[in-house]
């Protein structure tokens, strides 16, 4: 067996000499626990955060432990009722080839229903995210012009997508290269797309935004939040799911320098955490799962094979090479 565990807490963009990958015997199952084969292992920018000590929403890693997330793996041996050998489960115990749960810890997950997979993404923690953000925390409306940041993304992609599904008018998202800003607005049906990269990004959505935005959901912060705020029209709502453009900052970023605008605008600014709407999960996935399999929301996974390369995948993915969601393939 395999695990990929933190070696040394990063000072600024993290590297592959913080995570050791380590051979360790098969774990074996006591009484009461299953043991499973990972298939796949997510990598999430909220890693980044556990990497450090200080506190955060999520516990910071242990040094030297087994960097925990999202993971589907085949049961193997299984001491439980309801659980047998073949059965695949979602569970947190992240970059391993074998892990050890009891059934508290497993979720089964149906792959004849939709590929194993997309339980890490456009039908699991991202897609939910995509889901609780647009629709519950900046109350989506008809004919609404939403701007998403990070659009290229696991999360993003799913907001720009459910929101043209769900009657917003228009659909902008930025994203890093023009490979990705081409994906959004020929495969996607967004309306518009920029490249951040090519020019302040105020100026671009401003561009793409003539008669301003209602929602913004806010994967980046920083810059892109700034820029949200000056094209926000009156009364728009702001879903803050991430920041992401300050994850590898030894400096806390700059705040926006017009937030002054929040009281004349009358800005709903609202952040959100995904664990607290596990409520609404099932209520998600009869709502998102038959798009999905009607092809109505397109889904990108970008696969890197091999659990000794979850550290690879999960850098290369803070860099941004990956469009839709980034997946170690165990
Ligand atoms: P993504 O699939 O979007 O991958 C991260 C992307 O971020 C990269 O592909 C890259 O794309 C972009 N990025 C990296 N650095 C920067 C930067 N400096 N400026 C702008 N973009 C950058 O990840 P997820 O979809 O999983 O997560 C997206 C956001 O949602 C993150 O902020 C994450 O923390 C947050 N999140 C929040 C949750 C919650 O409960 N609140 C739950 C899940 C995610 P590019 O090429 O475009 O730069």
């Amino acid at each position: 067996a395999t695990e990929v565990r933190l070696a040394a807490r990063p000072e600024g963009t993290p590297k592959p000499s913080d995570f050791d990958v380590v051979a360790t015997d098969v774990p074996r199952p006591a009484p009461g626990q299953l043991l499973v084969r990972n298939l796949w292992v997510s990598v999430d920018p909220y890693m980044r955060g556990r990497m450090s000590e200080a506190k955060s929403y999520a516990e910071p890693y242990a040094l030297g432990k087994v960097m925990h997330g999202g993971a589907v793996g085949e049961v193997v041996e299984s001491t439980v009722d309801g659980y047998a050998p073949g059965d695949t489960v979602l569970h947190m115990k992240g970059w391993r080839t074998h892990a050890v749960l009891t059934p508290d810890q497993a979720s089964k997950v149906d792959g004849s229903v939709a590929p194993l997979s997309t339980y890490l993404g456009v039908l699991g923690m991202t897609g939910l995210t995509a889901w609780i953000g647009l629709l519950d925390r900046a109350s989506l409306r008809a004919g609404d012009t939403v701007f998403v940041s990070g659009a290229a993304g696991a999360v993003g992609s799913v907001v720009g997508q459910l929101a043209k599904l769900k009657g917003a008018g228009r659909v902008i998202g930025s994203a890093g290269s023009a490979e990705k800003v081409r994906w959004l607005t020929e495969d996607l049906g967004f309306d518009a797309a920029f490249n951040y990269k090519d020019g302040p990004v105020a100026g671009q959505l401003r561009d793409a935004a003539p008669d301003g935005i209602d929602v913004y959901f806010d994967n980046v912060g920083g810059e892109h939040l700034e820029a949200a705020i000056d094209s926000a029209n009156l009364h728009a709502r702001f879903a803050v799911c991430g920041m992401i453009s300050g994850y590898n900052a030894t400096e806390p970023n700059p705040a926006p320098r017009n937030l002054m605008q929040i009281v004349g605008k009358r800005l709903r600014i609202q952040g959100f955490l995904v664990g607290d709407h596990y409520d609404r999960h099932a209520d998600f996935v009869a709502d998102v799962a038959p798009l999905v399999a009607s092809g109505s929301l397109r889904y990108s996974e970008t696969v890197v094979e091999g659990i000794e390369n979850a550290p690879k995948a999960f850098l290369d993915m803070l860099a941004g090479a990956n469009t839709g969601k980034m997946l170690v393939r165990v």
